[in-house]
């Protein structure tokens, strides 16, 4: 894996209510050193979205008081936070599932459990064009789905803490 650099200024809000999926995604985002803010419902992420205006959102779907899409569609709508870019996370990954994250404003899905270097190769892709102001563009053409929306099994969750120690 080749290290994300010069990422300390970019900040992601993470709105996650697992406990352990918000350690773990801090843990692999540490990897490349940004700035993380998280949020454990949706009410609260949005004010964080709004008082941070974070460089990327990493939206989980099903949070306790609002769906991550409905979440996603307020901050969307909103005039100041509307080119915030939100990155659904999600367990599942049907195909009307995607289309529906997509039509919602999401820019990306991952699935979860994911593989840490295939997660930090996606976050680092999407900092990287937010950069060149054209992710929308990309993220929205058929073959950078089909490349890039993995299916994992849930052994892989287990043994990803593990993991992390090994990323060079
Ligand atoms: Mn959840």
């Amino acid at each position: 894996y080749r290290k994300g650099l010069g990422m300390e200024d970019k900040t992601i809000l993470v709105i996650e209510d697992d406990p352990l999926n918000m350690e773990l995604v801090k843990a692999v985002l540490s990897i490349d050193n940004y700035h993380v803010i998280e949020a454990s419902d949706a009410h609260a992420g949005i004010e964080l979205c709004r008082r941070h205006k974070p460089d990327l959102v990493l939206m989980d779907i099903q949070l306790p008081d609002m769906d991550g899409l409905t979440a996603t569609r307020i901050i969307k709508e909103d005039e100041l936070l509307k080119d915030v870019a939100v990155v659904a996370l999600s367990a599942y990954a049907m195909e009307e599932d995607v289309q529906e994250a997509f039509n919602a404003g999401c820019s990306g899905y991952i699935t979860k459990p994911f593989k840490i270097v295939d997660f930090l190769e996606q976050i680092k892709k999407y900092i990287e064009l937010l950069k060149t102001q054209d992710a929308d563009n990309y993220n929205k053409s058929r073959t950078w789905l089909d490349d890039h929306r993995f299916y994992l099994n849930k052994e892989e969750c287990s043994i990803v803490n593990k993991e992390i120690g090994r990323i060079e």
